[in-house]
């Protein structure tokens, strides 16, 4: 209280004095012109900048004299830590200074500056943590990735900054490819915070990669216990985790999981389709039904349609056709029922009805299964091999339609998986329509998925010959 009184008026005093003698100055051509008193000083103009300098130094130092004083006097009347913290907060002072100077040189890219002021930081503070992060992270933008690792190890050591060493090393692992050393410290970095957002995403990529997909369902659990996720995605992510680790394990227990997967998200085809596929096989024909009908109105795909076919193979394509009838309704005037429609009458022999379900989608929509259903209408109806042959010829360089594309990368595959093959990113494939054109091979297997090989493959092999 005293000392700040005193500061106050220490601070007017010198004010004062140095409004006092601004008063004397008088201007004199270039010259500065002091009178005090009896006393008359002439200045020079660059006399007078030094003496301006020197003078605000001066007022510095009497204030750090001053501050030291208060310290010695504390220090006299008996507090003994007086004069250590006086010196310690000086320290301190300089110490966050220099911690500041390399923060803005490390965001301005200025590494060595980052570097030399880390290192002094580190000298004056004692704050091994900051510092030599500081300096990690300045040697690891200078490129220099041995000294940002030798500082990573020394954060190891102490265990309030064991976490950043190790994600510091984890960080280096990862851009080197050493993925397995990676996941071992990632383990190391959860068991210290479960709880890190960070950590339990690259735990879970990690284990993905690995197709490990019931650890990776640990973190995809962590990472929705913590909040990191909304329900809707956790759910979605989950099925899917538990629908590959079915397809991995065809047992009794497999089956278990793959029929909680398509429960827990119906609309996931592949898991539909699964799950179908084993109720099928417990005779449960009805269930089986009724599960590909619920993946079908979220997303009419002909793979759903082909496993609802194959719930009846000997059926009569009368028969086949009215049971098609209400998925028909489902997206009646969609391409992709339109398709199932042209491809029912095929296998009825119904060429004219064929033709007529189809309409202008061989203009309008001209995907491989659009142009290859109408080879086989023509074929159908008699039309000359040179006709059919032009229409194949069409299909093999057409669009591919429909099928699986990664979100992320924009990879096309014909089966789902849960991982995209391309870029391994995780629940990117959506089914949507592509503009990528079709290779000779997914020209040939997509097609058709109702009525069988049609012979049109061999014809359509034929054709590749004469293109090419
Ligand atoms: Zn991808």
């Amino acid at each position: 209280m005293i000392k700040a009184a005193l500061k106050v008026f220490i601070f007017v005093a010198i004010i004062t004095i140095i409004s006092f003698i601004a008063t004397l100055f008088l201007k004199t051509n270039n010259e500065l012109q002091i009178v005090l008193a009896e006393l008359e000083i002439t200045l020079s103009p660059s006399a007078t900048v030094v003496t301006a300098l020197f003078s605000i130094i001066l007022i510095w130092l009497f204030f750090k004299i001053f501050n030291f004083f208060i310290a010695a006097y504390h220090f006299l009347n008996g507090d003994e830590t007086a004069l250590s913290r006086y010196f310690d907060r000086n320290r301190e002072k300089r110490g966050f200074q220099a911690l500041t100077d390399g923060l803005v040189a490390l965001a301005l890219g200025e590494t060595k500056t980052a570097e030399v002021k880390a290192a002094r930081a580190k000298k004056l503070l004692k704050k091994p943590e900051v510092t030599n992060l500081l300096s990690a992270q300045a040697a690891e933008q200078s490129g220099d990735k041995d000294k940002a690792l030798k500082f990573y190890k020394e954060l190891l050591s102490q265990e309030r900054t064991k976490f950043v060493g190790i994600h510091g090393i984890m960080k280096q692992k990862l851009e080197t490819g050493d993925d397995h050393t990676a996941l071992e410290l990632a383990k190391r970095a959860h068991l210290i915070k479960p709880k890190d957002q960070n950590t339990l995403n690259i735990l879970f990529k990690l284990q993905l990669k690995n197709n490990n997909w019931a650890k990776a369902q640990e973190a995809l659990k962590a990472q929705y216990k913590n909040g990191d996720l909304p329900k809707d995605v956790f759910i979605r992510r989950n099925a899917i985790l538990d629908l590959a680790k079915s397809q991995q394990n065809p047992t009794k227990e497999g089956e278990k999981i793959a029929i909680l997967a398509n429960k827990s998200c119906p609309e996931l085809v592949p898991s539909a389709i699964l799950a179908s596929a084993i109720y099928l096989k417990k005779g449960n024909k009805k269930l089986a039904a009724s599960i590909l009908r619920k993946a079908w109105t979220k997303s009419p795909q002909p793979e759903l349609a082909a496993a609802f076919a194959n719930l009846e193979p000997q059926e009569s394509p009368e028969n086949r056709v009215s049971r098609f009838k209400p998925w028909i309704k489902l997206h009646k005037g969609t391409p992709e029922v339109k398709m199932l429609e042209a491809e029912l009458a095929l296998a009825a022999g119904n060429y004219p009805e064929a033709r007529k379900a189809l309409g202008d989608l061989s203009e309008s929509h001209p995907t491989v299964r659009a142009l290859t259903i109408m080879a086989a209408i023509e074929r159908g109806t008699g039309a000359t091999e040179a006709v059919v042959r032009g229409w194949l010829a069409k299909a093999l360089g057409a669009k591919y339609g429909t099928a699986w594309c990664c979100k992320k990368c924009n990879n096309i595959s014909r089966n789902w998986a849960p991982v995209c093959a391309q870029c391994n990113a995780f629940d990117t494939l959506e089914w949507k329509e592509t503009q990528l054109p079709s290779t000779m091979d997914e020209s040939t297997q997509l097609l058709p998925l109702i009525i069988g090989d049609l012979g049109l493959t061999e014809s359509a092999h034929k054709e590749e010959k004469n293109v090419s």
